[in-house]
């Protein structure tokens, strides 16, 4: 793994490290496999996502996975993707999945860049209640308020085939509702990289409440039987070999079946998710950044469990309670 370009430095300064090490405010561009980076944005807490670059095996082309939530964000992303690829024009750019931690910076894209999304993740970028205004309900507030909405222009169902050169590049979902409807990975089958958006978040509390439980369990075996030996996960750092890989999977396994059983003692007691929260013993999990959002991930378990449609004002609002305040966002 080798770092090819930082935040705010030149890339022949980062060149000189040649480690990869990383600080809170310290984003780099980490090189996977040849012609597969990973843009790492430390902590990965609330709103500060990872993402992607791929370049054709000839360089003259590529490919991003992602944008961030404001520009600033995103400006460091793409020039570091710039400085890493000559400026080789992005002819491609993938949304992992419809949050504005991965979309809002789509309009600083070239004009000429096409957009792609699985089409229920173009509709949750074209309905999103957050990106015209938001409670404050995080502490700093992330700001995006120069963004423009730029809603993917192409859509696929079940997956995607992008050729760059003779790089192949393949976008997948996992067949149904998982972090959000329309989440999508992103495939390099030759150099067995895995962009896996927000299916896997690494040592970051994992969040399901625009999703559901049951399809982000499932959906880790289907992101296992890839075979990655690189995984980039939607937040956290960036897994180094297949035993961390593996580990990164199993812990947050481990997380939803922790999601489940608590869930099921909640409902069993009459519990309500904040009283089955606030109850609840996280172990381990406590420690990881935006461990509240047990609340929200109980909210979605309770709902879906009853049958009905999870009431997102209440689930935040109990959030904030259970936290005695705002969420901390670094963004
Ligand atoms: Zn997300």
């Amino acid at each position: 793994m080798r770092e090819t370009a930082r935040g705010g430095e030149g890339p022949a300064a980062a060149r000189a490290l040649g480690v990869y090490r990383l600080n809170a405010d310290d984003a780099a561009l980490v090189e996977v496999a040849p012609g597969a980076h990973a843009w790492v944005q430390p902590e990965g807490g609330w709103w500060v996502n990872n993402a992607g670059l791929v370049t054709a095996d000839h360089g003259g082309e590529a490919l991003v996975v992602d944008t961030c939530v404001s520009s600033e964000r995103t400006r460091r992303f793409l020039d570091a993707a710039a400085a890493a690829t000559g400026r080789a024009p992005i002819r491609l750019a993938v949304n992992t999945h419809q949050h504005g931690d991965h979309t809002y910076g789509n309009h600083l894209l070239p004009e000429s860049t096409l957009i792609a999304a699985q089409e229920k993740a173009r509709d949750g970028i074209v309905a999103d209640p957050f990106f015209s205004g938001v409670p404050r309900i995080w502490e700093p507030m992330p700001d995006w308020s120069d963004a423009v909405l730029r809603p993917p222009a192409l859509t696929f169902r079940s997956s995607l085939a992008v050729h760059l050169g003779r790089r192949r590049v393949e976008v997948h979902h996992p067949g149904e509702t998982a972090h959000t409807p329309g989440d999508a990975v992103v495939w390099l089958p030759e150099e067995k990289v895995l962009f896996a958006g927000d299916l896997v978040f690494n040592r970051v509390t994992p969040l399901i409440f625009m999703g559901s439980l049951d399809g982000a369990r499932r959906a880790l075996d289907w992101l296992a039987a890839f075979g990655a030996e690189a995984v980039v996960p939607g937040h956290g750092p960036l897994p180094s070999g297949e035993q961390e890989v593996r580990r990164c999977l199993d812990e947050q396994a481990r997380y939803y079946e922790l999601v489940q059983r608590i869930a099921e003692r909640g409902r069993a007691g009459g519990l309500t998710p904040l009283q089955a929260a606030r109850k609840a013993d996280l172990g381990g999990f406590a420690d990881w950044p935006d461990a509240e959002r047990i609340v929200l991930n109980l909210h979605r378990v309770y709902a879906d469990a009853a049958g009905v449609e999870m009431d997102m004002e209440a689930a935040f609002a109990d959030t904030l309670t259970y936290l005695g305040g705002p969420m901390h966002c670094e963004a």
